[in-house]
């Protein structure tokens, strides 16, 4: 291994809305939280991480919210005081590995416009990045899924990660490659024993149902509402063996509700727990 990879925000950087609004919503977190899941959410910041521009964002955000304006034009017109200083341990790590010569390099979701205000917002910063050259313009990678049009055709049949690459952290990948080769090895012997087969119906239609599903609960990991439902206490056994039974690659079973009402079921115990949490 010679070259490590950082991320920035959160890392080697402390990034955080709170340092702003907490003190706008008088340290009321509740209402803070609420705005940040309601208004200036995290998908919506994740758009000008990927390149969109701040003003454009949030100028759509306030047509949206027009009651909500002067909070709204805070989130990327104070940006810079929610960065405050290193995360010395993460950093001392930094030191230690340029120290013995390793190649460091920053990977970061900011956008070219965020991390340019970055380096201008002190000497700390302009010091150690300030005449790094960008390597190219950034450029957005919403996420890790990458899918194609047509699972099968004359002769041919896709499989595994040639089909669909959802996520590297949940368990789908596997889940996908064994399924849908066994499926199509399956399929395969039926024709060439002079079955039809409806590789639609059979085989595509079946393995865009898992997808769908897992898809589902990768997007409600990154937006937390995944989280809200395995660390809510008192602990219900029962869900816990539900979502388990889905993480663990059984996105068929539509016997358990996790699967069968995938759509809503985690937004609303989601929303359950949030509205629990407010009354608190
Ligand atoms: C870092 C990382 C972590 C992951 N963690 C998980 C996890 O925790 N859980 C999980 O379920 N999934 C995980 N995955 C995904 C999982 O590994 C894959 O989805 C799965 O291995 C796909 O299986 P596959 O058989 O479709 O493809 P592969 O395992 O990629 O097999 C394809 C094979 O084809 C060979 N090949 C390619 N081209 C040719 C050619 N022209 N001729 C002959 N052979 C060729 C390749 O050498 C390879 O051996 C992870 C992936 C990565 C990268």
């Amino acid at each position: 291994m010679k070259t490590i990879i950082f991320d920035l925000g959160g890392v080697l950087l402390d990034w955080n809305p709170e340092y702003v609004y907490l003190n706008e919503f008088n340290g009321n977190r509740k209402k803070m939280k609420w705005f940040f899941n309601n208004i200036c959410t995290s998908e919506w910041n994740e758009q000008q991480d990927g390149g969109k521009l701040m003003i454009e964002a949030t100028n759509e955000r306030i047509k949206l919210f027009p009651e909500y304006k002067k909070l709204i034009k805070m989130f990327y017109g104070r940006w810079e005081e929610m960065l405050k200083d290193e995360i010395s341990g993460t950093v001392d790590i930094l030191h230690m590995l340029k120290n013995k010569g390793f190649k460091l390099i920053a990977l970061t979701n900011w956008s070219a416009e965020k991390l340019t205000k970055m380096l201008k917002i002190s000497d700390y910063y302009s010091d150690r990045f300030g005449r790094v050259d960008f390597l190219f313009n950034p450029i957005e990678i919403k996420n890790y899924s990458k899918s194609v049009t047509q699972l099968y055709g004359k002769g041919y049949v896709l499989t595994g990660n040639s089909s669909e690459f959802l996520d590297p952290v949940f368990s789908s990948g596997v889940t996908f490659a064994t399924e849908s080769a066994l499926l199509a090895a399956k399929l395969i012997t039926k024709e060439l024993q002079n079955e039809i087969v409806n590789w639609e119906v059979e085989y595509s239609d079946y393995i865009k149902k898992g997808v769908n599903v897992f898809t589902t609960y990768i997007k409600e990991w990154y937006n937390g509402n995944l989280q809200k439902l395995f660390f809510h206490k008192p602990e219900n056994p029962e869900i816990i063996k539900q979502i388990c039974g889905v993480l663990a690659g059984y996105v068929w079973d539509e016997t358990n509700p996790f699967v069968k009402n995938h759509h809503r079921l985690i937004k609303t115990l989601a929303h359950i727990i949030d509205m629990e949490n407010e009354t608190k």
